[in-house]
C-alpha cells in the first residue's frame, strides 16, 4: 500500500497524509477526462491561450506560497522553488503565444507533386494523456508536459510522485482556476501499482513518464502492449569534459553549480567530470574549492545553496554508492560524511580514482557527489564520456573550434552544451538517447508529441 504524504526533508517529520483514490474514483476521473476531451478539442487556440496566460498569472502571483510548498515537500531551496514557479509561468506564456504557429496545418510538398489540388498535415490531439511524474522538479516536469499538451487540445491525467501530493493537487487547482473546463486537467492520487490499470483503460490514449529507468521500462512495456505512444524522460549521468583551451575558472564554477543543482538531484546535473591532464590540477583545485564553498543548510534560508536530500532512502542510496567506491579504492577530495542532526542532509562531495569496478562508474548518483577523471586528450575524453548507458545531456568546455565540432558530433546525448551547463528552455527541444529515454519535450517537438499528424490529400 503506497503512502501518499508530505514529509519535510529538512526535519524528517510527516506533515500531511492523503488517502489514495479508490478505483471507482479513478474511473470517474477518467470518464470526466474523456467527456471533457470531446468538447475541449473543439476550442480554438485563442481561447486556450487565454486560459494558459491566466495560469501563468497565477503562478507569478502565488510564487511565494508555491515556493514554500515545494520546499516543504521535497527540500529544494526556497529560492530555487520560486525560480521554478517563474520558469513554469514563462513556459505557459511561451506555449500560449506559440502553439498556434507550431500546430498550424503544414504543407511539406507542392500539392501537384503528389497529384493533388491540396495536400497538408493537420496536427490533431490524441485525447486523455497520462503523465507519470517525479518529485525533483515537481512543478516544472508537469508544466513541461501540460502547457504544450493542453494547448494542442489534449487533456491531462497526472499521477505525481507519492511524496508531493500537495503540489499534485495544486496543479489541478491551477488549471481549473485559470479557466480550463472541468476535466481538462486532473490529478489522480494513486501509487505506482495503480498506474497499469489507468494505462490499460481504452479511454487513455498515451503516456508520458519522467523518472527512473525501472519506472520507464514498466510504463513503456504496458503502453507497448496496448499500442499507445509514450515519451520517456529518464535518468542521466552527464559528462562534463574540460579541455586545456577552456576558461578553467568558469568551467570549475559552473561544474560545482551543475553538480549541486537541486541539492544534487537533477537528471541533467553533470555527474562525471572528465578533465584533460594538462589542466587537471588547476580544475581540481578550483572545483573542490567551489564544492566546499556551497552552503548546506535550511532550504528556507536565502543564503543556502544546498538543502537536504529528498528522503532517508535517497540519502542512504547516495551513501551506499560512495561507500562502495571508497571500499574499492576511490579517494574522497571533499565531503563524504553526513552531518549530525535532523534532516536528510549530505555535503557536496568529490571523488577521484573511480573505476569500472565501482557502482558509481555506471549508476546515476542522485545527490551532490561528483566523480573526477583525468584523461590524456580528446579521444580518451570522448570515449569515457560515452562509456555509459545513459545519454541525456553532455557538457564540453573548449575554446578550440575543431574540438568543439568533434564534441558536437561525437558526444552521444540528447543535448550537448558547449561552455555552459545543461539547462532546459521552452524554446529548445529536450530529451535523451540510449537509456535516458526517447521522444522530445519542449519547443515545437513538445507541442507535437501527443498529436496525430494527419495527412490530408484533396483531389
Ligand atoms: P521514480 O521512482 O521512477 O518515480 C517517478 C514516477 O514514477 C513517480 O510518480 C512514481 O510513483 C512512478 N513510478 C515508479 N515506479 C513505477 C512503476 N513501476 N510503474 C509506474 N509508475 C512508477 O523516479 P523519482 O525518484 O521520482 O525521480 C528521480 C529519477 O527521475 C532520476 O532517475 C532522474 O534522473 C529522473 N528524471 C529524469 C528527468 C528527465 O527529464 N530525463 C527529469 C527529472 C528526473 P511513486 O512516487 O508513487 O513511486
Amino acid at each position: 500500500m503506497t503512502t501518499i504524504a508530505t514529509t519535510n526533508p529538512a526535519t524528517g517529520e510527516a506533515e500531511r497524509t492523503f488517502d489514495a483514490m479508490t478505483d471507482e474514483e479513478v474511473d470517474r476521473r477518467i470518464a470526466r477526462a474523456a467527456e471533457a476531451f470531446a468538447s475541449y478539442r473543439t476550442t480554438g487556440f485563442a481561447q486556450r491561450a487565454e486560459w494558459m496566460h491566466a495560469a501563468a498569472g497565477i503562478l507569478d502571483a502565488e510564487r511565494g506560497r508555491i515556493g514554500a510548498m515545494l520546499t516543504t515537500e521535497m527540500g529544494k531551496t526556497l529560492k530555487a522553488a520560486e525560480a521554478e514557479a517563474a520558469k513554469c509561468a514563462a513556459a505557459c506564456r511561451f506555449y500560449a503565444d506559440r502553439a498556434a504557429g507550431f500546430l498550424a496545418d503544414r504543407r511539406p510538398a507542392d500539392a501537384k507533386e503528389v497529384g493533388a489540388d491540396d495536400a497538408y498535415v493537420r496536427y490533431e490531439p490524441l485525447g486523455p494523456v497520462l503523465a507519470v511524474m517525479p518529485w525533483n522538479f515537481p512543478l516544472w516536469q508537469v508544466v513541461r508536459f501540460a502547457a504544450p499538451g493542453l494547448m494542442a487540445g489534449n487533456v491531462g491525467l497526472l499521477k505525481h510522485a507519492s511524496n508531493v501530493p500537495q503540489t499534485a493537487l495544486f496543479l489541478e487547482d491551477l488549471f481549473r482556476r485559470a479557466g480550463f473546463p472541468d476535466g481538462v486537467f486532473q490529478t489522480l492520487l494513486i501509487g505506482s501499482s495503480a498506474v497499469e490499470r489507468v494505462l490499460r483503460d481504452p479511454r487513455v490514449k498515451a503516456a508520458t513518464l519522467t523518472g527512473s529507468e525501472p519506472a520507464g521500462r514498466s510504463v513503456a512495456s504496458i503502453a507497448g502492449d496496448e499500442v499507445k505512444p509514450t515519451v520517456l524522460e529518464l535518468g542521466g549521468s552527464d559528462p562534463f569534459v574540460v579541455m586545456p583551451s577552456a576558461d578553467i575558472g568558469a568551467a570549475a564554477r559552473t561544474a560545482a553549480e551543475s553538480r549541486c543543482l537541486n541539492n544534487g538531484q537533477s537528471c541533467i546535473s553533470a555527474k562525471r567530470f572528465i578533465v584533460d591532464a594538462a589542466c587537471a590540477d588547476e580544475f581540481e583545485r578550483l572545483f573542490v574549492e567551489h564544492m566546499r564553498a556551497q552552503k548546506v543548510g535550511d532550504p528556507m534560508e536565502e543564503s543556502t545553496d544546498v538543502g537536504p536530500l529528498v528522503s532517508e532512502q535517497g540519502r542512504a542510496d547516495v551513501e551506499e554508492l560512495v561507500a562502495d567506491a571508497v571500499d574499492k579504492g576511490a579517494q574522497v577530495l571533499c565531503g563524504g560524511e553526513r552531518p549530525g542532526g535532523p534532516g536528510w542532509y549530505y555535503p557536496p562531495t568529490v571523488l577521484s580514482g573511480v573505476t569500472p569496478e565501482m557502482r558509481m562508474y555506471h549508476e546515476e548518483v542522485f545527490g551532490p557527489v561528483a566523480s573526477l577523471f583525468r584523461v590524456g586528450g580528446i579521444e580518451e575524453a570522448i570515449g569515457l564520456a560515452n562509456a555509459t548507458g545513459f545519454g541525456l545531456g553532455a557538457n564540453a568546455w573548449t575554446r578550440d573550434d575543431a574540438e568543439r565540432e568533434r564534441f558536437v558530433r561525437e558526444l552521444d546525448a540528447g543535448q550537448v552544451f558547449v561552455n555552459g551547463k545543461t539547462t532546459s528552455y521552452p524554446q529548445l527541444p529536450f530529451g535523451g538517447t540510449k537509456r535516458s529515454g526517447y521522444g522530445r519535450e519542449l519547443s515545437e517537438e513538445g507541442a507535437r508529441a501527443f498529436c496525430n499528424a494527419k495527412t490530408v490529400w484533396v483531389g
